[in-house]
């Protein structure tokens, strides 16, 4: 017998949320958007309430909820929700501090309650198959690009600028959720130079290096002043032979030969392990992207560079 679908709300109504959650939501048997949470945003044709509180208290059919608001204001949200016996999706980064997320893990556990930190990019087709190929290789480089133009793809966003906002490491810990995925081995953050535009408090380029047990050379570079192609690419070359994700994770060429993928969406696949994790009472929370990011705050050489406007 078909199961009902499960009762969703969504919470802060941006530019994730239209452009992903509704439409993934829409497309998934296993739910049913219920209602949203804005305090300017809606969704036509579905309960608008304003803060989530009311929500909370007034449809207590709704099991679960969806937290897509910048990191720096989710985690009073999520307790909330998950104090009140609510399954809790959050979007990436899950938090604005790691000691926030250990925390949640441990309400969602007290109140029996899935809590799932998604990380969209480990979704991009691709990346299994490119987990496939580096699985059991000795890896001699590594070497990720992630350069995209900020007033393209972050107009007009200042959190994204605040403390908390993480800066160029917001598409950053996209390709960190994809290396603490694929990379067959330990690695931890050895050095890190980190641009800050004068006047705001999160940087625009960082530079990273890791290291790990096998001496392998594995650098990430991200920028956020890319003018032009945009670039979201990871290079590996192996003991045996070369493999290039690119695309974000949508696409991998291994020794020159493209490698086809399934058609697949990253948020439809995010909403699909939503509903398992729920069906089987179980949480998803892997902060290791996370701990790199908290890495290079912490040891980054800080750099002053040109100010920045939109
Ligand atoms: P956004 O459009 O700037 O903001 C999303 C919504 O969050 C806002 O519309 C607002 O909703 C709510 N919000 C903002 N500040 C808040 C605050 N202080 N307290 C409560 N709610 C607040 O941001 P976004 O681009 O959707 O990104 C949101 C999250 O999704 C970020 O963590 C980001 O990393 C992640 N993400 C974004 C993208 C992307 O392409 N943009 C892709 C993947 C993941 P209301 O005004 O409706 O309350």
């Amino acid at each position: 017998m078909a199961t009902a679908p499960h009762k969703i709300a969504l919470v802060g109504i941006g530019k994730i949320a239209r452009d992903q959650h509704v439409p993934s939501i829409g497309g998934n048997p296993d739910f049913e958007l219920a209602a949203t949470v804005s305090r300017h945003g809606s969704v036509e044709g579905v309960e608008a309430f304003p803060d989530l509180g009311t929500m909370l208290a007034k449809r207590p059919d709704i099991g679960a909820v969806a937290l897509c608001m910048p990191p720096q204001a989710r985690f009073s949200y999520a307790v909330e929700a998950l104090a009140a016996g609510r399954h809790v999706l959050l979007e990436k980064p899950p938090g604005a501090t790691l000691s926030e997320v250990h925390e949640l893990e441990r309400l969602a556990a007290q109140h029996g309650c899935t809590l799932f930190a998604t990380w969209h990019s480990r979704f991009a087709v691709a990346v299994p198959a490119a987990k496939a190929w580096l699985a059991g290789k000795r890896i001699d480089r590594l070497a990720i690009i992630w350069k995209e133009d900020v007033r393209r793809w972050h107009p007009g966003q200042e959190w994204i600028w605040e403390p908390g906002g993480l800066g160029v490491f917001d598409p950053g810990i996209n390709a960190l959720s994809i290396l603490t995925a694929i990379y067959p081995h330990p690695l931890h953050l050895a050095s890190a130079d980190l641009s800050f535009p004068e006047n705001r408090g999160t940087p625009i380029a960082a530079s990273l290096r890791f290291a790990g047990p096998q001496g392998a050379e594995v650098t990430a570079e991200f920028d956020w002043r890319q003018e032009g192609p945009q670039t979201w690419d990871i290079e590996v070359d192996a003991d045996t032979g070369h493999m290039k994700l690119s695309a974000g994770g949508a696409s991998l060429v291994i020794d020159g030969e493209k490698v086809e993928q399934l058609p697949g969406r990253e948020y439809a696949r995010i909403y699909r392990r939503f509903a398992e994790l729920i069906r089987t009472g179980r949480s998803d929370v892997d902060l290791s992207p996370m701990v790199h990011v908290a890495d290079a705050f912490t040891l980054g050489r800080r750099i002053v560079v040109e100010p920045f406007e939109f």
